[in-house]
């Protein structure tokens, strides 16, 4: 299985990915937006679209691994959202999304070496976009989340025999 090797800005967060994704997206949704800002205001590297959609590459857990610097990954959480979103302490990398419960990661295009993040495969969320006409039609569009893109999480679920193990962090932030 293809390892990709996947690291914050300063290297002292150092990842390993096998395999190939679940699917790559796009998200439009408000959450990302709010959360992407904060990023952004910490001085985060470059993790969105032009278009200001924020690319994630979904991953079932057991094939990430964070080999090296986990004691700086700090978790946040928007309001009373269980959602994680994990970015680092050294560099302000965002690093991955976790849904509560979920059995895969949403790597954020930050960790990824330059060009070798795979493609976006589909938009989601777009109903949240205040300017739709900000999208180039280039990539499938699912308004909510599609059939399709679920029917591809639940697939990767049923090859991890439903397992969805938590991701350990020292450090958990709420934004309000
Ligand atoms: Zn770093
Ligand atoms: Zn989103």
């Amino acid at each position: 299985m293809k390892t990709a090797r996947l690291a914050c800005t300063c290297g002292k967060v150092r990842l390993e990915v096998r395999g190939a994704p679940i699917i790559t997206t796009e998200c439009h949704c408000n959450s990302c937006r709010a959360a992407g800002d904060h990023f952004e205001a910490l001085g985060a590297p470059d993790f969105r679209s032009p278009n200001g959609g924020t690319p994630f590459v979904m991953m079932r857990k057991d094939r990430v691994d964070v080999v090296a610097g986990s004691e700086h990954l700090k978790a946040i959480r928007l309001g009373t959202g269980s959602t994680r979103r994990f970015i680092t302490t050294c560099c302000n990398t965002p690093v991955f999304l976790e849904f509560k419960g979920g059995h895969w990661l949403s790597l954020y295009k930050s960790v990824w070496p330059v060009g070798t993040m795979p493609a976006v495969e589909l938009r989601t969320m777009t109903s949240d976009l205040p300017d739709p006409g900000v999208l180039d039609g280039t990539v499938q569009i699912g308004k909510r989340q599609t059939w399709g893109f679920f029917a591809k999480l639940l697939g990767a679920w049923i090859a991890m025999g439903f397992r969805s193990p938590r991701v350990e962090v020292q450090e958990e932030v709420i934004l309000r």
